[in-house]
C-alpha cells in the first residue's frame, strides 16, 4: 500500500504534551506498521550533549542513538524499538546537505534552503518509510508553528502533501484552549490565531486537538470548527488526565480513531482490552508505596521521565500506586537537610543516572542508608557506580575509594574510565551507547528476575567498575551477578542477604513499556510492597 503520513504540529505553546498526543494517535492505529519520526529544529546532531535540565531526558535507543525524549513515549505506547535515523534535527539535515555539496552532488547549482534542504527533509521521510516498509509514518514537528528554526520542516511537510495528496497525508494541529479562572469559560482565540499562522505557511489542518483543563465544550468545538474551516467532529478533546496512558482511550471515545481511518482510507481498529485494564489499575490501585529518587536534576523532573514511567508500568501490573519523593542529593551534601528527614518512612530508594561530582557524596550517603536499613535499593548506571564506591569504603574498608569521575586523583579508583574511552576527544555520541548483552550468573537474584542467563539492556556511560577491584568487592560479599565482554565489565551487582539491593550499569528503564514491564523495576516495586 502507499505509505500514509500523519503530521502532528503544535500551536500557541510548547509543553502541551505533543509527544504524548503523537504516541496516543499512533497507538490507535494498531494493525498497521507505524513508524514515528520526530523533527527538532536545533543545530545539534542529537540531544546527547545537552543538559537534561534544558532539554529533558536524553533517550537512548537499541542502536545507540541518543534521541529526543519523545522517543521514550513512542516506545512506551507502541511497544516498538525506534531508530536513531528517525530523529531528524536541523543539524543532521544541514550536515547531509553540506556534505553532499562538498561531494559535488549539486554541481553547477546554487545550494539553497528551498529546494535543497526541503528536498533533503522530504527524501529522509520517504527513505525511512521505504526502509521500514511502514504502512503509516507519523511525523511530529517539534516546537510550535512560527518557530523560525522549524519552518523548513513545515515547508517540506506542506510540499509532501502536494506530492501525495490528501487521501495519503493529513495534518493534525495540537492547540491550547485556556480556561482563565476569572472568565470561567474556554477561550478559542489562541487556537484560531494558531491556525491562521498555519494557513500562512500553506497548511490547513484536517483535525484539531484542543489541549485544555476540561473536555472541550460543545460551544468551543463549534467555534473552533467555524473559524478554522473544519467540521465540529474534527475537533477533538485532550483534557487533563490522571494518567497519560488514558489518552488513547479518550481519543477513541472522541472518535479520532474513526476519523483518521476514514480520511486515510484505513481498516477498522482492534479493541484495546489489555491497555484499558492496565489504565484501570493505574486509576484504581489497591496498594500504595513511596519511593525516594535521589538525584541532582530535580529542577526538571523530565530528566528522569523513563524511570518514573517504569515505576508506573510496574505499579500498574501490581495494582500499586507509586508515590515519588524527590531527594536533592546536593542538599544532603551541603547539610541543608538530613537523610533521616528525607528518607523517613520510605519503602524504596532509587539512585538514578548522573554525571560529574556534584551531589555524589549525597548519593553515597543515601545508598549507605538503604544498605544498612535493609530498604529496597535500585541503582541505575551512576547509581551502580556509587553503590560500588559505598561498598568499597564502608564494607571493604577502603576508606578513600572513589570514582575517577568524582576525584581524578584518587589512589583507589574503584570506578575508572573505560579503556576504549581514554583516547576519545569528541564528546558527541562517544559514550558506550546502546544495547549490549550481559551474561547472568545462575542462582542470583538478577537471574531470578530475568529468568535467563543473558539480558539485553541499553547503556550510556564512560565509566566502569575497575576490574582490579572485582576480587576484593566479591571477597567482601558483593555479588557481581552479570558481566559483559568475557567477564571484564560489571553489568549487575547485588547483596544476597539484603531484601533487594540491586544495581545495574545499564538503563533498564529505557525498555520498560506499559504492556511489558522491566524485570528489575517489577522486582523492585514488589520488594517495596513487602
Ligand atoms: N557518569 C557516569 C558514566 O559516564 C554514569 C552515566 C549514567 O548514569 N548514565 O559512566
Amino acid at each position: 500500500m502507499q505509505t500514509k503520513y500523519i503530521v502532528i504540529c503544535g500551536s500557541v505553546l510548547s509543553g502541551l504534551g505533543k509527544g504524548i498526543a503523537t504516541s496516543s494517535v499512533a497507538r490507535l492505529l494498531d494493525g498497521y506498521k507505524v513508524v514515528p519520526i520526530k523533527c527538532d529544529g536545533y543545530l545539534n546532531i542529537d540531544p546527547g550533549t545537552m543538559n537534561p535540565i534544558e532539554h529533558g531526558e536524553v533517550f537512548v535507543l537499541d542502536d545507540g542513538g541518543e534521541v529526543d525524549m519523545d522517543f521514550g513515549h513512542y516506545e512506551r505506547f507502541l511497544g516498538i524499538n525506534c531508530k536513531f535515523e528517525w530523529n531528524l534535527t536541523s543539524g543532521k539535515i544541514l550536515k547531509r546537505v553540506i556534505d553532499n555539496e562538498r561531494k559535488g552532488d549539486y554541481l553547477g547549482k546554487t545550494v539553497q534552503m528551498i529546494p535543497h534542504v526541503t528536498d533533503e527533509i522530504k527524501s529522509m521521510f520517504k527513505k525511512i518509510a521505504e526502509k521500514e516498509k511502514s504502512d503509516i509514518v507519523i511525523i511530529e514537528l517539534g516546537g510550535t508553528i512560527g518557530d523560525i528554526e522549524m519552518m523548513l520542516f513545515y515547508e517540506a511537510a506542506r510540499q509532501l502533501r502536494m506530492d501525495i495528496g490528501s487521501k495519503n497525508m493529513i495534518f493534525i494541529n495540537l492547540s491550547f484552549v485556556p480556561e482563565p479562572e476569572k472568565v470561567g469559560e474556554q477561550k478559542t482565540k489562541p487556537t484560531q490565531q494558531g491556525v491562521q499562522r498555519l494557513l500562512e505557511a500553506g497548511i490547513q489542518p484536517d483535525i484539531i486537538i484542543g489541549r485544555s483543563k476540561n473536555k472541550l465544550t460543545n460551544k468551543s468545538k463549534e467555534k473552533i470548527a467555524l473559524f478554522c474551516n473544519i467540521n465540529k467532529e474534527e475537533v477533538i478533546s485532550n483534557p487533563n488526565l490522571d494518567t497519560v496512558y488514558e489518552l488513547p482511550i479518550i481519543f477513541k471515545k472522541e472518535g479520532l480513531d474513526k476519523l483518521i481511518r476514514s480520511k486515510l482510507r484505513l481498516k477498522e481498529s482492534k479493541n484495546m482490552k489489555k491497555w484499558v485494564e492496565l489504565v484501570n489499575n493505574i486509576k484504581n490501585p489497591n496498594k500504595e508505596i513511596s519511593i525516594a529518587i535521589c538525584g541532582k536534576y530535580m529542577g526538571l523532573k523530565d530528566s528522569y521521565v523513563s524511570i518514573t514511567e517504569a515505576l508506573v508500568h510496574s505499579g500498574a501490573h501490581l495494582n500499586t500506586k507509586v508515590n515519588l519523593r524527590w531527594v536533592e542529593t546536593t542538599d544532603i551534601e551541603d547539610k541543608k537537610t538530613t537523610l533521616e528527614k528525607e528518607l523517613y518512612g520510605i519503602n524504596g530508594i532509587i539512585v538514578p543516572v548522573g554525571f560529574g561530582s556534584r551531589g555524589a557524596e549525597g548519593k553515597i550517603a543515601c545508598i549507605e542508608y538503604a544498605r544498612k536499613n535493609n530498604i529496597p535499593f535500585l541503582g541505575i548506571c551512576y547509581g551502580l557506580q556509587m553503590a560500588v564506591v559505598e561498598f568499597a569504603r564502608n564494607v571493604c574498608g577502603i576508606k578513600d575509594a572513589s570514582s575517577i569521575e568524582i576525584n581524578p586523583k584518587t589512589k583507589n579508583p574503584v570506578v575508572c574510565i573505560l579503556p576504549e574511552q581514554q583516547r576519545i576527544k569528541n564528546k558527541g555520541g562517544t559514550m558506550r551507547l546502546g544495547s549490549y548483552k550481559a551474561d547472568i550468573k545462575k542462582g542470583t537474584k538478577i537471574y531470578g528476575l530475568y529468568k535467563s542467563h543473558e539480558a539485553f539492556e541499553r547503556h550510556r556511560h564512560r565509566y566502569e567498575v575497575n576490574p582490579k577491584f572485582h576480587k576484593v568487592l566479591e571477597d567482601n560479599g558483593l555479588v557481581i551477578s552479570g558481566t559483559s565482554q568475557n567477564g571484564k565489565l560489571v553489568e549487575f551487582i547485588e547483596i544476597p542477604e539484603h531484601k533487594y539491593f540491586l544495581a545495574t550499569q545499564s538503563h533498564p528503564e529505557l525498555k520498560s513499556r506499559l504492556e511489558n514491564t522491566s524485570p528489575l523495576f517489577y522486582g523492585f516495586v514488589k520488594a517495596c510492597l513487602k
